[in-house]
């Protein structure tokens, strides 16, 4: 299908200027229990250019879906941002006040979530949702809003017949498009999009990924892409950072990650799941669970489960250090992490 193309020409071209977007800088998250901090985002510092696609990946409870509610500030106690930056267009999204905020969502940063049923409301029509929000954000006219809530409906891949379609008569693709209609409805440079395919099936999956690389091409739009599912972020992501109990571990472009991965960890998410194209292999899974992030390991966080581990691993803390152009990781196997790390050593 097709992608209408009713994004304003400049709103699309600043999407696709160059220039880093977003920049989390040092990014730290708690969530405080009786048992002491949940250090669930632990010094995270990455940043997406305009047009680009990041995904983030690793195990559930890594830190993904926090750091993207920190980046929109809908965090709710007992999480608490506890340091760092979140700097978008120059100003620190955790410095802004709650009208400031206001302004900022939606506009300059949307999401998707990942289940679609509990995004919608069930008792409006998906049409009466997209006016709603259309309308919450700006002066616009009920009918110019009902047009552009139909033009958003084409946009990705609903037909407009079905404006006054309730959820329930929806497909749980076409109601995942609904979603992303929404979340596109201010244009706004960076989307966030968590898991947004994980309650579908593989071929519905597919369609939908299909669709969000074709709207982020025609529209320039960035986005953040989280999942645990390595294998669906190579085909959409332009640099993918994989995460571990809090913290980055690795990050490279796409292609490089999928062909040369250098941490144990993102290895073993490989070894994880089934290649569509190679030949039949056992897959391993990564033996042993997530750390408890009250007292995570001293060192490097994955050295319990790591089958590389050697003498310095529980000791020193190692630093992500770039060990080719593009390409982080924060492994004592390379030489540029152990003298990042002994030089800056905690
Ligand atoms: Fe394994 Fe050591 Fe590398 Fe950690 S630093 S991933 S324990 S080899």
């Amino acid at each position: 299908m097709a992608v209408a193309n009713t994004i304003p020409a400049e709103r699309v071209a600043q999407n696709k200027r160059s220039g880093s977007l977003i920049t989390l800088d040092d990014l730290k998250v708690e969530y405080l229990s009786p048992r002491g901090p949940v250090r669930a985002v632990d010094g995270v510092t990455f940043d997406i250019n305009p047009g680009e696609v990041v995904g983030l990946a690793g195990e559930s409870g890594s830190g993904k879906s926090t750091i993207a509610m920190a980046i929109l500030r809908i965090l709710q106690p007992p999480a608490v941002i506890t340091g760092g930056q979140v700097l978008f267009g120059g100003r620190d999204i955790l410095a802004m006040s709650d009208s400031e905020l206001e302004d900022f969502r939606w506009r300059e940063v949307s999401m998707v979530f990942q289940s679609a049923m509990n995004a919608l409301n069930p008792v409006m029509t998906i049409g009466d949702q997209i006016v709603d929000a259309i309308r919450a954000h700006s002066r616009t006219s009920k009918s110019d809003a009902r047009q552009r809530a139909a033009d958003l409906l084409d946009v990705v891949g609903i037909e407009k017949a079905r404006i006054d379609s309730y959820p329930h008569e929806l497909s749980g693709g076409m109601r995942q498009r609904a979603v992303i209609a929404i979340a596109l409805t201010l244009n706004p440079p960076l989307m966030i999009m968590d898991e947004p395919t994980t309650a579908l099936d593989v071929v519905v999956q597919k369609e939908i990924m299909y669709q969000i690389s074709e709207l982020k091409e025609k529209l320039g739009f960035s986005i953040l892409f989280i999942t645990h599912d390595l294998s669906l972020l190579v085909e959409i992501s332009d640099r993918i950072a994989i995460m571990y109990a809090g913290q980055i571990v690795e990050m490279a472009p796409a292609r490089e990650l999928f062909e040369h991965p250098l941490h144990p960890y993102t290895q073993g998410l490989m070894q994880s799941f089934p290649s569509l194209t190679g030949d039949k292999k056992r897959l391993t899974g990564i033996p042993g669970s997530p750390p408890d992030l009250i007292s995570p390991p001293s060192g490097c966080r994955f050295h319990p489960r790591c089958p590389k581990r050697f003498e310095m691993c529980d000791k020193v803390v190692p630093k992500l250090a770039e060990v080719s152009p593009g390409h982080l990781v924060a492994c004592h196997l390379y030489p540029e992490v152990r003298a990042e790390s002994q030089n800056h050593g905690d």
